[in-house]
């Protein structure tokens, strides 16, 4: 039996695998792999539909927002976002807390001025800045609410009085969010929502056609929405692993069931980081992901060793970002409790090992 502590792509519930399998093979009894249909067909529109209305009913999207399934990843939308509302001469607001908030900067830059309100660079990204001002004649303050790599989250929405986009990508559908307080909502699918090659947008319409440039059709969010997410053909495979995964979660409970899981998984995760003389968290204790889960040991010999140990016991996936080192357990909603444990009764078996 394997443990996928996998940052993403990742683990997804082994249902989903299944009919997932199944489908290619026989897609809903039509005697056709769902790779072979037409994404035009009744079949394939239905599964974009009821996606799309599985995201409504699980985040409780309110009237006046567009969902979208688009490709590119999270990445174009660090362009996209820009190139949809930032005025020509126009400023953008963007809080840095690591490598994918500074990418998601730099690519605002080429569009128009960037300030950085507010950076945890000095520290290695280890903590989430607290007392900074946005500017109110920026167009919209961006910031990333998980740090995949740093394992940091920001679970309250910063208090700021322009509109607000937020990169979700490794906690949407993780935890209870207000989508009301959100002008923007993206998130790369490949960790809660489903497999790569699909990218969940959520846009407040009011805030579309605003910025007075001329936008290449396929980067235009009203285009996309206009074509209820078939502007062009869209990742159909992806968005139909989706649907099942998004299918699951109904049929758990929703969100506030997952994310009640999610916060038991978590804290007995650093409960041990916390009580084992081994291990030590690298994140500021009070800005803690519950996605991501963050640690060192205090040599490369001892991390080198546990690294063994979790291999022997099927523990996989949790050698840490080349930039913070040591290990990274990437808990998300798909990974079990039983899981979390025995990745504990390994880190017990450590310390027992050193007599
Ligand atoms: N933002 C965050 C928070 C991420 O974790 C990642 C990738 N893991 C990205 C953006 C980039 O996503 P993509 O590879 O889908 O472009």
């Amino acid at each position: 039996m394997k443990h996928n502590f996998g940052a993403g792509p990742c683990i997804l519930p082994k249902e989903v695998f299944q009919e997932a399998s199944e489908a290619v093979i026989d897609f809903n009894n039509t005697g056709l792999s769902i790779l072979e249909i037409s994404h035009r067909s009744k079949e394939f529109e239905q599964v974009v539909v009821e996606a799309e209305a599985l995201v409504r009913e699980l985040l409780e999207v309110p009237e006046g927002y567009s969902v979208l399934f688009l490709q590119g990843g999270a990445s174009q939308q660090f362009a996209m976002i820009p190139m949809n509302i930032l005025p020509e001469g126009g400023k953008a607001a963007y809080l840095d807390t690591g490598v994918w908030a500074t990418k998601a900067a730099k690519e605002a830059s080429k569009l128009g001025n960037v300030e950085i309100v507010a950076s945890s660079s000095d520290k290695n990204y280890t903590y989430i800045p607290k007392d900074f001002v946005v500017p109110a004649d920026a167009t919209y303050f961006h910031y990333t609410s998980n740090n995949t790599i740093y394992g940091t989250e920001i679970f309250e929405k910063p208090k700021v009085s322009i509109p607000t986009a937020v990169d979700m990508s490794s906690d949407i559908l993780s935890r209870v969010i207000n989508v009301a307080d959100f002008d923007l909502i993206y998130a790369g699918a490949q960790k809660n929502m489903g497999p790569a090659g699909v990218t969940l947008v959520i846009v407040k319409d009011d805030l579309l056609g605003k910025s007075g440039r001329v936008i290449p059709s396929i980067f235009d969010y009203q285009q996309h929405a206009k074509a209820g997410s078939m502007y062009n053909t869209p990742p159909v495979y992806s968005i139909y692993v989706s649907l099942l995964n998004l299918r699951w979660l109904k049929e758990k409970g929703g969100v506030s069931v997952i994310e009640q899981e999610n916060i038991i998984k978590a804290r007995t995760l650093y409960d041990e980081i916390e009580r084992n003389p081994y291990f030590k968290g690298t994140a500021n204790q009070e800005d803690r992901s519950r996605m991501n889960v963050t640690f060192v040991m205090d040599t490369a010999e001892q991390e080198a060793a546990f690294l063994e140990l979790a291999k022997e016991r099927g523990l996989i996936g949790l050698k840490g970002h080349r930039s913070v080192g040591g290990f990274r357990a990437s808990i998300y909603n798909a990974l079990t409790i039983s899981s979390v444990n025995a990745l504990v009764d390994a880190m017990k078996e450590f310390e027992e090992k050193q007599g």
